[in-house]
């Protein structure tokens, strides 16, 4: 088996930890942040592109490459950094949040403020939904052309070994902040059961193909904005073992309400076994990411950061802005006068918006690699400044300059 994590610091007044996540291919420092690659890639930008800036991995959605191009492709092409040309470390996610988003509707925005949002803002009527979760598990329309698909918690694993990523996760039930407290006990009952099932197949999984690389599998806490349903889930999870074999690590999943991010992260993490990586699945806004490592998190995801540059939207120190403003026309500045990124390296404020503009193609390039940038380099300087001791005055100095408060999503 070639997979560890190293914990090489951990702070004294807070959760947050440096370490080191060590897969067959290569090391992740943590904390990190891991760009998306939906459908293995990063949309509109070179692996290599993606190395140069820092990111130490990449996650792609299991749900899209088992509809397209089907997860045996990735199999016979040796597996998804093979196939994807990215020779370093790779996590999937399940399929789960995909398959169920479908069913109830909800959009993509997971975390939010439960006071400003309407339940009919996020759940389609029973006649829309694509999706039917049972006991065993969910059926479901492809959104590609409405064909009839069937994931249990078996499949996942079967799909997820197939694509090979270093980093897996367990097939789960995602709920929203409106499904009632009893659907979300219901839920859990089910993510559990899932769970044991999920680790059952893939220690068949790894002896049957144990001439491939070491995946790892991590379980999945739900329970919403529950206390004790949170801490239900990360306790039966984080001691949870099926066939003599256990989680490698977790992740924090399902609804998050934005004002109690920190509050949940805390529950779960203080029950969670301390040495085991933990991942926040779909949230990157830059405020979130520090709540998130001063509560213990290692590894992020989140699709915002590539989503809205293609929108011309950009990170910057002083906040977020759109590059296709008039006011940019004559702004020969770069993006971001701090950032060392190639985009900001070599192009102005100006050309950037003259390529938005002219709906060029190297637009969602270069506004794609300063943002994954902005975002990567930030959970970087988490990490430094975590070694040397002044994560508060970082996170002070930026949160005073920052501006921008944004949602989340994921994909
Ligand atoms: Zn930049």
């Amino acid at each position: 088996m070639n997979f560890s994590f190293d914990i090489k610091h951990a702070e004294s007044d807070s959760l947050a930890r440096v370490g080191t996540i060590t897969t067959p291919h290569g090391q992740i420092q943590t904390p990190a942040f891991i760009p998306v690659g939906t459908k293995a890639t990063v949309k509109s930008v070179l692996p290599e592109a993606m190395a140069d800036l820092g990111s130490q991995a990449l996650l792609a959605n299991a749900y899209h490459l088992y509809l397209q191009p089907g997860a045996d492709i990735l199999d016979e092409a040796g597996g998804i950094s093979q196939f994807m040309n990215w020779p370093g470390p790779t996590f999937t996610d399940s399929g789960g949040f995909q398959v169920l988003s479908l069913g109830v509707g909800f959009k993509k925005v997971l975390a939010m403020d439960a006071k400003t949002f309407r339940r009919d803002d996020v759940i389609a009527d029973n006649k829309e939904r694509l999706a039917h979760v049972d006991d065993e598990g969910v059926t479901f329309k492809s959104h590609l052309d409405g064909s009839m698909h069937r994931f249990t918690p078996e499949i996942s694993m079967q799909v997820q070994h197939q694509i090979g990523a270093d980093i897996m996760f367990a097939f789960d039930e995602c709920t929203t902040l409106h499904n009632t407290r009893r659907y979300q006990e219901l839920a859990m009952d089910r993510t559990f059961a899932w769970a044991m099932r999920c680790l059952d197949e893939h220690k068949r999984l790894t002896e049957a193909r144990s001439h491939k690389p070491y995946q790892a599998l991590f379980g999945v806490i739900q329970g919403a904005q529950y206390e004790d349903l949170r801490k239900k889930a990360a306790g039966d999870l984080g001691t949870m073992e099926s066939s003599g074999i256990a989680f490698d690590g977790f992740g924090i999943g399902g609804a998050l309400d934005k004002s109690q991010l920190g509050t949940i992260l805390s529950w779960v993490n203080r029950t969670l076994p301390e040495n085991k990586p933990k991942h926040l699945l779909g949230i990157g806004a830059p405020e979130d990411l520090f709540v998130g490592v001063e509560n213990g998190l290692d590894t992020f995801d989140c699709v915002l950061a590539s989503r809205i540059a293609r929108t011309s939207a950009v990170y910057t120190m002083e906040g977020r802005f759109n590059l296709s403003n008039s006011r940019f026309k004559r702004d020969f500045e770069a993006i971001d006068d701090e950032c060392d990124c190639y985009t900001c390296t070599h192009y102005s404020r100006a050309y950037m918006h003259h390529v938005f503009r002219g709906k060029e193609m190297i637009a969602a390039t270069l506004a794609t690699i300063h943002n994954e940038r902005f975002i990567v380099r930030l959970v970087d300087q988490m990490r430094q400044a975590l070694l040397d001791g002044n994560f508060a005055d970082m996170k002070a100095d930026f949160l005073g300059r920052y501006k921008h408060r944004s949602g989340q999503a994921s994909d």
